[in-house]
């Protein structure tokens, strides 16, 4: 389960198209990234993997089974945006448990989850804390936990770090990058920086004016400006 098989897909906006017939595979289990200029359509697309936006054309297939019917909390994804969009009433465990609660996840089962998906990010003895007394990187690691909860097959990641100061940022994408080989879930990231995209991915979709002009490894990318 993981792979991601976007066909043909087109996402207009009165008489913008944001995406302009985009096909792409994204292989289960890979880091990949969507890099490109600001506008180029790379949010857009996430977004239609989430189930999010619906597009006007074309088919989205995730783990092999088409997913343009079904609502996002049903399609094995989860996403971490750059806003973290933690409850600030609910204590960090509860923020993470949330999603499980909303899905009526027997209740013993949540505590193991939840302890679990702290654990992966390194956060389980903020548990009692509240959003509001983390830092910045303490709660995208929070964002991160809670996108993770559900085993999702798929995490979408826009932009995730652009909040954090260049150090936590440097510091994240490797401990990201070493989540990601770990669970070997397939990772989305969306990002407008090129050294980021660099470091951290297994291959690089270069976007501009929504399409994929260019798909390959990080070497590739790099020995060929
Ligand atoms: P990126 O993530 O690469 O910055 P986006 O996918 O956010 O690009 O946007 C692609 C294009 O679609 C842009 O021109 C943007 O202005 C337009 N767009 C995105 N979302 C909307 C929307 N909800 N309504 C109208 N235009 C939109
Ligand atoms: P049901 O047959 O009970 O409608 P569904 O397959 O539709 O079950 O949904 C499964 C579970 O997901 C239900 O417990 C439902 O409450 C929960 N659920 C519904 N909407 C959402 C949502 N947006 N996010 C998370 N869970 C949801």
């Amino acid at each position: 389960a993981g792979g991601v098989d976007i066909a043909g897909i087109t996402k207009r906006y009165g008489d913008a198209t944001a995406v302009d017939d985009l096909t792409l595979q994204i292989r289960q289990g890979e880091f990949l990234s969507l890099l490109g200029p600001s506008g180029c359509g790379k949010t857009t697309t996430l977004r239609m993997i989430a189930g999010f936006e619906h597009p006007d054309e074309g088919d989205i297939r995730i783990s092999g089974r088409s997913v343009l019917g079904e609502p996002p909390y049903k399609r094995e994804v989860n996403t971490v945006f750059q806003a973290y969009a933690l409850f600030p009433h609910m204590t960090v465990a509860e923020n993470v448990a949330y999603g499980l609660q909303q899905r009526r996840t027997p209740k013993a089962e949540i505590r193991t989850r939840v302890a679990e998906a702290l654990d992966l990010v390194q956060m389980r003895h903020l548990a009692d804390r509240r959003p509001t007394q983390l830092s910045g990187g303490q709660q995208q690691r929070i964002a991160l936990s809670r996108a993770l909860v559900n085993r999702p097959a798929v995490l979408l990641l826009d932009e995730p770090l652009g909040a954090l100061d260049r150090q936590l940022r440097e510091e994240m994408q490797l401990e990201l990058k070493l989540l990601q080989s770990r669970l070997g879930i397939t990772f989305v990231f969306v990002t407008h920086d090129q050294g980021e995209a660099l470091s951290m991915s297994d291959r690089i979709a270069i976007m501009r004016h929504g399409v994929v002009e260019q798909i390959a490894d990080p070497d590739t990318i790099y020995s060929r400006p």
